[in-house]
């Protein structure tokens, strides 16, 4: 079904030795690495060819049972949710400075078992994870409750206290960044932690999981464990010694984790789901300024972003340039080894996404849109697929509705069918696209392409989404809250918000009069 091959498909074959060894796989509970209880190993990938590159401790209830342990004694009988926030504050400083100094090993082993561009991980994700801690850092001696004016006749006040032990469950598509959306906060706010990896990237936490101890973090405050959903994640979602659990990952575990923590304990979650945001290219702006933001918007990190600009709709009267455009810089895009110079895009994951992908594609062609370009695999090893664009979709097709997770734009027009009502009106325009864009259960994130301010005023505040970028996407600075309207998440991470995640408050109340000591 493959219309376009790309000259990058015989570089593919060629890989390229990356840069780095792995040093770290093993469990890391109180401040040790340690085999899995049962003994038991399971291989993480290379997505560029489908080999082993390590093996790594399997975890399972009993190991969780084990992390849980050393975070909760390290939480009860601290020192760490009890020590000087000044003193935090510098650990998690200190951290930052051996990222920073490890980057280039970090952003090669990002890389390797992603296979994301190692462009992406060393100018942007490394920088970010950096900044993240930095911000948090920032966070961690300024944190404070308040004095509450009550009846006159108490002095009230509030502590804004560590939760406990914090469960967290990340996925593969960023890992080194959902670590430290999770990990940053947490540590912050004085928690103790037991982070669950994802099974096919477990590398990355565990080599900052020793940085940690070089900062001095004290033992037993973060575990790390590796292992599988079901038997691993599962068993830390529902354990009675865990204060809280945050996920990210499909909408699907999502609903489990939920249950499972409302079963077990009534741990308060915090969820951050999947997407199927709009990315809204209106008729007044640089077009070619559109193509490449729409385009970064859905194929950045291979297509494999919550948050991806996934339906892309386009205003009538510029859909045709537009479609031109779009279609000509995703045959553009160079795909290939993520250890290349230049390389824009590499595999997908593993060989469950990469066929998911590929099915959707089909799926696509089958309900009749128009394959614009790509559509197949590349090379004959590894994960690779072609950057694909649809046009002609459909709102009620599946590629339009589902998140593939994958290179694979789709292409919608707005402003048809418009009422004599809608003409009269001067939004007539926005309204259609408004509901059309709303129309899914995700509300994750929304872009929106216009240089018209009332038109960026009415679809920033119409769009039901967790966050809003206007003639920009992707942007993720520390301090940008980001999270789900509807079905992508409750709760928002990154930010001063995220610190409510991870704290209690409790009331304090004291008599003004006659108090029991006089
Ligand atoms: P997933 O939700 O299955 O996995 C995410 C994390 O949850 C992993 O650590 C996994 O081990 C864990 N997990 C899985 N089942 C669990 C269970 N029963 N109990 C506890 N933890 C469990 O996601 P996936 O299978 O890796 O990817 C499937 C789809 O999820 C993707 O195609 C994509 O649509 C979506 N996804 C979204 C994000 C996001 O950032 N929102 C990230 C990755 C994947």
């Amino acid at each position: 079904k493959s219309i376009n091959r790309f000259s990058t498909a015989t570089a593919i074959e060629d890989l390229i030795t990356p840069p780095v060894q792995i040093r770290y796989t093993k469990h890391l509970i109180n401040g040790q690495f340690v085999d899995a209880a049962s003994g038991k190993t399971f291989p993480t990938y290379d997505p560029r060819s489908g080999e082993v590159i390590a093996d790594v401790a399997e975890g399972d209830a009993e190991d969780i049972n084990r992390a849980v342990s050393a975070a909760r004694k390290a939480f009860d009988e601290g020192p760490w949710p009890k020590m000087s926030p000044y003193e935090r504050s510098r650990i998690l400083l200190r951290f930052a400075d051996l990222v920073e100094k490890h980057s280039d090993e970090l952003a090669a082993l990002e890389s390797w078992n992603c296979g994301k561009p190692y462009e992406q991980s060393a100018k942007s994700e490394l920088p970010l994870l950096v900044r993240l801690f930095h911000y948090y850092a920032g966070w961690a001696d300024k944190i404070h409750g308040l004095t509450v004016p009550a009846d006159g006749e108490h002095h009230v006040q509030t502590l804004h206290e560590p939760i406990g032990v914090a469960g967290q469950i990340i996925p593969w598509n960023f890992p080194l960044i959902m670590f430290a959306w999770k990990v940053g906060p947490a540590l912050a706010c004085g928690n103790t932690i037991v982070l669950k990896t994802a099974e096919q990237t477990p590398l990355t936490a565990l080599y900052v999981g020793k940085l940690f101890q070089e900062a001095g973090l004290p033992t037993g405050v973060l575990n790390i464990v590796s292992g599988y959903g079901p038997t691993a994640g599962a068993p830390l979602a529902s354990h009675m010694d865990v204060d809280k659990i945050a996920f990210t990952g499909s909408t699907e575990t999502g609903k489990i984790i939920l249950e499972l923590a409302a079963r077990s304990n009534l741990k308060p979650v915090t969820l951050e789901l999947g997407g199927k945001s709009p990315f809204i290219v209106c008729e007044d702006g640089d077009i070619d300024k559109a193509v490449e933001l729409a385009h970064f918007a859905l194929f950045f990190n291979q297509g494999q972003c919550c948050c991806a600009g996934s339906r892309t709709f386009v205003h009538e009267r510029v859909y045709e340039e537009f479609l031109e455009k779009a279609k000509a810089r995703a045959i553009r895009r160079v795909v290939g080894d993520p250890f290349k110079k230049g390389v824009e895009q590499g595999p997908q994951i593993d060989v469950e996404q990469f066929q998911k992908v590929l099915r959707y594609i089909n799926s696509g062609i089958e309900s009749n849109a128009t394959l614009e370009c790509g559509g197949g695999r590349l090379g004959t090893k590894g994960y690779f697929i072609e950057p694909t664009v649809f046009s002609n979709v459909q709102d009620n097709m599946l590629i339009a509705k589902d998140e593939i997770f994958g290179p694979v734009q789709t292409i919608l027009k707005f402003n048809l069918n418009l009422s004599l009502r809608d003409l009269l009106l001067s939004t007539r325009d926005i309204n259609e696209v408004i509901k059309r864009a709303n129309a899914t259960r995700y509300g994750l994130a929304a872009g929106v392409f216009t240089n018209n301010i009332n038109t960026a005023n009415t679809l920033t505040r119409a769009l039901r989404a967790g966050t809003v970028w206007v003639n920009c996407f992707d942007v993720f600075d520390a301090a940008i809250p980001f999270g789900g309207y509807k079905m992508s998440g409750i709760g928002r991470e990154k930010g001063v918000y995220s610190l409510n995640n991870y704290l209690q408050v409790k009331a304090v109340v004291t008599p003004l009069k006659n108090p029991a000591w006089l």
